[in-house]
């Protein structure tokens, strides 16, 4: 036998951790651990229970109680407040009001009527699964190597060759009551058995302690890691290599170049989306194998899978040893169109009479041979998980086709969770897209003040923000804050001068492949000097033109390419400055750049319009909270042009102002937000300035 060590799941479970615990703490305990690894359950999948005898508040008589992971949520992370709490007694009684399978979705609704001490957290559809297993506590996991057992043909048999007695073996069954009542019976007629395969879904595994339950659990799991790499050892995966992978390098490019063509292709007003790339190892075997088209259109098993990433992928016709990435793109509305209908059809095809109307027909996975594999979602978490569990799904094909005959789920199964009357209550049930939920946003000088303002506010209405800025420290610090305050998904960093044009349009590569495309460009970064015409020399002038008018053109040149590639529009912001518009003392450098970067935005806003680009512009003035610009000389150029000390600036700046206020970073964020959504879909070649009131820059 191969050795298996390195690959073997590890006993976590500490008695000295879990022994000054409460039952309810110890599920938690239980659940995380077991949620750690992947390996044991993919993210969101699988759940957790223990039967916990507790003092019911309204009689003070004990109870026993159903504690069961509720609806959503992960058990890597579930906390007490993630389980639902049910009435054991009550959930037995149902058993007396099920009217047979054919109402079987009737159930759920009665689980709220059995809810133990008012708790809210709704209870899931595989609550009837826990509660009727006649053991105290009970674990369901999805383990790749268990669903590349249960999706072989033969899952009985291998199941009975693997793990004898121990663990049972049902036929696929949707999850609900009946299942439910099936497992019990199961129990009933073998009680030797500890736990029990799901075809084409996953484990149920139980003990008598929390402790023995867990063990059991990893226990099975490793005994099936065990003899998959037994059985498939010298054998090559997916029937060995058809193509070579392209070099890192030229991955990332293809990546960056279809992924904005497939996000213009399945993106409407109202249903933008974002992509995610991989091409990790095991996605490069299976997508350059031999059987990967025989494969891939078989769809994915567990329901958890095609749930997150619909029956099928879609296969990109291209031959890496021929790379003609151009032929891959034009052959993309074919492919794209041919998919939609085959989804129309299978819709067609199973839909029952009451079955909610067809959902977006368009794929998630995309597989491109040589490339690896792009998914596309609503947002970025959404699409970065479905890759994930496409991951999954690759490793049980990997492994049930290499001992058996792979299967993926019946079509008519696999519809009916799809368009489950349950599960389009539950999408109904969600909270509306916020505003810019599926743009991307690019922010030059995304380090600085008015740039992180822009990006908290863009990222508050949903969007995925792209930083770029010549400051790595402040786009470290920056990322960090918005990983924290937003989520890690939702930030990326690019270390950008916008006066270097390759740099330029690597930024743009680097959005393609980290998001799948860009929607709005803030044209942001930017420096300040201030000096008397006389003693302005050359450096100066030319930094002035170089980083505000030069960087302004280029950063906005390279995104209106990059808009006629993804044809979806788009909406590129200028932060210029109140000084473009009205003179200032002694800063005739800055303030020509300024105005130059003003009237290349109304040029582009002419340009751009009959492709749907809007290009407006936003006019700050004397923001000096949070801004780099302000904590340099220019805070004491500007002190001296005005005869004042620094810390009298800002005061000086606010009586000057009509309102009399001071402008904020936030205020000239808001001002970006308003011209980069849709609410200003009907605006362009604009100036709005931020300045308190300022009679100078009226614009006319
Ligand atoms: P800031 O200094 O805090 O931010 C500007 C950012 O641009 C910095 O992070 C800097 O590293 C970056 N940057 C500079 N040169 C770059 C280059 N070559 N390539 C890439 N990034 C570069 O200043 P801020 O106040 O946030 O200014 C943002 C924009 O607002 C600037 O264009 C500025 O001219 C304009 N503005 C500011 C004010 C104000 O009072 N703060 C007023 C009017 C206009």
């Amino acid at each position: 036998m191969a050795n298996t060590s390195a690959n073997l799941l590890k006993n976590l479970w500490s008695d000295a951790e879990a022994s000054g615990m409460s039952e309810p703490e110890r599920l938690v305990y239980r659940s995380n651990l077991l949620g750690s690894d992947k390996r044991i359950t993919n993210y969101g999948g699988g759940n957790t229970s223990s039967k916990i005898s507790e003092k019911d508040p309204f009689t003070g008589q004990e109870a026993e109680v159903l504690w069961v992971k509720g609806s959503g949520g992960d058990i890597a992370s579930i906390r007490l407040e993630g389980f639902a709490t049910l009435y054991m007694d009550k959930l037995q009684a149902l058993k007396k009001l099920y009217r047979g399978i054919e109402h079987e979705d009737e159930m759920v609704g009665y689980l709220p009527h059995c809810t133990f001490n008012l708790n809210p957290r709704a209870a899931s559809i595989d609550t009837p699964l826990h509660a009727f297993v006649p053991y105290p506590y009970v674990d369901h996991m999805h383990p790749d190597a268990i669903i590349a057992i249960a999706a072989a043909e033969d899952s009985r048999e291998l199941t009975r060759k693997i793990f004898g007695d121990a663990i049972g073996w049902l036929p696929w069954k949707r999850p609900g009551f009946e299942l439910g009542l099936w497992l019990e019976k199961f129990c009933e007629e073998n009680p030797e058995a500890r736990g029990v395969i799901l075809e084409s879904h996953g484990l149920f595994t139980w003990g008598d302690s929390p402790k023995s339950c867990y063990e059991t659990t990893i226990d099975t799991i490793n005994r099936a890691i065990a003899w998959l790499e037994e059985e498939t050892s010298g054998t090559p995966a997916f029937g060995g290599p058809r193509h070579e992978a392209l070099s890192a390098e030229e991955r990332r490019s293809a990546a960056s170049l279809l992924m904005p063509q497939i996000r213009g292709m399945i993106s409407r007003e109202g249903n933008y989306k974002v992509g995610h790339f991989v091409d990790s190892p095991a996605v490069l075997d299976f997508v350059n194998s031999r059987h990967m088209p025989d494969l891939a259109p078989l769809g994915t098993s567990c329901p958890d899978h095609f749930l997150r990433t619909k029956i099928r992928p879609l296969m990109i016709d291209f031959d890496p040893a021929q790379p003609d990435l151009d032929a891959a793109v034009n052959a993309l509305p074919g492919a794209l169109d041919a998919y939609r209908a085959d989804y129309q059809a299978y819709y067609d095809r199973c839909r029952h009479t009451d079955s909610p109307p067809v959902r977006d027909p368009n794929a998630v996975v995309y597989l491109m041979p040589g490339v690896g594999m792009f998914t596309f979602a609503a947002d970025k978490a959404t699409a970065r998980i479905a890759a994930e569990f496409y991951v999954n799904a690759i490793n049980v094909m990997r492994d049930a086709s290499a001992v058996s005959t792979y299967r993926g789920l019946p079509e008519q199964e696999a519809f009916d969770i799809e368009y489950w009357l349950l599960e389009e209550a539950k999408l109904q049930r969600m909270p509306k897209p916020k505003s810019l939920a599926g743009r991307v946003a690019l922010i030059t000088g995304g380090g600085g003040g008015i740039g992180r303002a822009t990006a908290a506010r863009l990222m508050r209405e949903g969007a995925c923000v792209v930083l770029a800025d010549i400051d790595e420290p402040s786009l470290d610090t920056a990322r960090a804050d918005f990983a924290e305050a937003f989520s890690p998904d939702m930030v990326r960093t690019v270390r950008l001068d916008v006066t270097d044009e390759d740099a330029v349009a690597e930024a743009y590569r680097q959005a393609g492949i980290e998001y799948g495309g860009v929607d709005i460009i803030v044209s942001n970064a930017g420096i300040s000097s201030s000096a008397p015409i006389e003693d302005t020399d050359l450096a100066a002038w030319n930094r002035n033109m170089d980083i505000l008018a030069k960087g302004y053109f280029l950063v906005s040149r390279e995104g209106f390419r990059f808009f006629k590639r993804q044809k979806m529009g788009g909406n590129i912001v200028f932060i210029a400055s109140k000084n473009g518009l009205a003179a200032s003392p002694n800063a005739s450098a800055y303030c020509t750049a300024k105005a130059a970067e003003i009237h290349l935005a109304r040029c582009l806003a002419l340009e751009g319009a009959e492709h749907q680009i809007r290009v407006n512009t936003v006019n700050p003035d004397a923001v000096l909270r949070g801004s780099k610009i302000w904590t340099g000389e220019w805070r004491e150029q500007r002190a001296a042009a005005y005869s004042m000390k620094p810390d009298e600036l800002e005061e000086h700046y606010r009586k000057r102002s009509m309102l009399k206020r001071s402008v904020l970073p936030e205020d000239v964020a808001e001002a970006v937000c308003f011209l980069a959504s849709d609410v200003s879909a009907k605006s362009t070649g604009n100036i709005l300035n931020v300045d308190a009131g300022n009679a100078q820059s009226f614009t006319r």
